[in-house]
């Protein structure tokens, strides 16, 4: 058997020599000199990091109580909105694409809007532009979801910092990992310093969680390459898909309860270690996309997703590689062939988020024929590791698993 795992993301590993971290904590200065930003606020998760945005721009609107997000995301993000008391608002897609359909976001923006969320998933640049003109006219704010995008720019600024707010997250398989935490940027002075008031009187320290976090790290360090990856990854995949449990093999399957503690001194300090290689990590990635897209779009009927044609100077990264099949039933026949096969296949999310069962009582119910393009992405979409594990002779293995399975061979 095989005794090697591509992870499906391609996440910074942090070294041994991260962990006897000596130096610098100020992780929020060296990401704000990474992003190009006067300051960042560096929360527990992104998830936290969005709770705080939301919890203050409430604060300051309280009579304005939605908020709009696309269809298909993560479900933390749809259990933040809940946290706050505040009521989701789910957009649809656009046709084979990330980006919210524009003039169905028109109609969902009133003066009840508090925030609108453009989300970058997979390192993907999407157009924020339409969410901010149509926000902006409700006197809502926009806040860019770039938890899977840290590193993405557009036109040499960081992704997300052309609206009022962006978070991204330093969870594990997002790019810089700390196991869990997240990054705020607000552009404004006055909504940054009502966002630090609101970290300071919802975010407490707790032992319990920053040791937790620190054994989690410790764990990870060990753990993410090749061979721990097939007993920490590899062995509850299987184990979820022998189960058929969809969820649970695309990490979806979250607990109810959203953390809220400030990051410890030691491993921002490891973050700090690690965020220096950041950048040479990422051209990697960007040159390992540039030879496996081609070869990709080289599949008739496959789709690659590529930044957003709405935004010409995007500069995404590329953690992953998204592709779209031409139906279910054939992104089925690949997943049944290549998830659990140890080449970092997946799927962003198993569901758009009014489909999961686990989900109802943060999602607002909707009709199976709502949604049909994000629900027809969810059904389609495949997610392919853009990992250095990933090596040529596995990635041309994956490839000719798809072709058989579109038959184009
Ligand atoms: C992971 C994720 C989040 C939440 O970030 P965490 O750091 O895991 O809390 C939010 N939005 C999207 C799109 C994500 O993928």
């Amino acid at each position: 058997m095989m005794a090697l795992e591509a992870p499906p993301t391609a996440g910074l590993p942090v070294f041994f020599t991260d962990l006897w971290a000596s130096g610098s904590s100020d992780l929020a200065g060296m990401l704000g000199r990474f992003l190009g930003v006067s300051s960042v606020q560096v929360e527990c998760s992104g998830t936290a990091a969005l709770v705080v945005a939301l919890t203050t721009l409430h604060t300051l609107a309280p009579e304005r109580t939605e908020v709009i997000v696309p269809a298909y995301t993560c479900p933390l993000v749809a259990m933040a909105v809940a946290h706050c008391g505040l009521r989701l608002r789910m957009c649809e897609l656009m046709p084979n694409a990330l980006d919210m359909d524009p003039v169905i976001l028109a109609t969902l923006c009133g003066p009840r809007t508090l925030a609108v969320l453009p989300t970058h998933l997979a390192g993907r640049v999407v157009d924020a532009a339409p969410a901010r003109a149509l926000a902006h006219a409700e006197g809502a704010w926009v806040i860019e979801d770039a938890a899977q995008a840290l590193g993405a720019r557009v036109g040499g600024a960081s992704v997300g910092t052309g609206s009022d707010i962006v978070f991204f997250s330093l969870a594990v398989g997002k790019g810089l990992s700390i196991f869990e935490g997240g990054a705020l940027v607000v552009a404004d002075a006055d909504l940054r310093a009502a966002c630090e008031r609101t970290a300071r009187a919802i975010v407490r320290p707790s032992f319990v969680w920053e040791l937790r976090r620190s054994i989690e790290l410790l764990a990870y360090t060990a753990l993410y390459h090749p061979r721990g990856l097939r007993w920490a990854y590899g062995w509850p995949l299987r184990r979820a898909l022998a189960h058929n449990d969809r969820i649970a093999a695309a990490g979806d399957d979250f607990s109810q309860n959203i953390p809220l503690h400030r990051v410890g001194r030691w491993r921002q300090a490891v973050g700090v270690r690690a965020l220096a290689r950041l950048p040479a990590w990422l051209e990697d990635s960007e040159s390992r996309a540039q030879q496996r897209v081609p070869r990709l779009r080289g599949i008739s009927s496959l789709t690659v997703l590529d930044d957003s044609a709405g935004v010409p100077a995007a500069q995404g990264t590329w953690p992953s590689i998204l592709v779209l099949l031409p139906d279910a039933a054939r992104r089925d026949a690949a997943l049944a062939r290549l998830w659990g096969a140890g080449l970092g296949v997946s799927v962003p999310f198993a569901h758009v988020l009014a489909d999961y069962a686990r989900y109802a009582a943060v999602v607002p119910a909707t009709a199976p024929a709502d949604l049909p393009h994000a629900r027809s992405f969810a059904a389609r979409v495949l997610s392919i590791s853009n990992s250095p594990w990933l090596d040529a002779e596995s990635f041309e293995r994956l490839c000719t698993a798809l072709e058989q399975v579109l038959d184009v061979r």
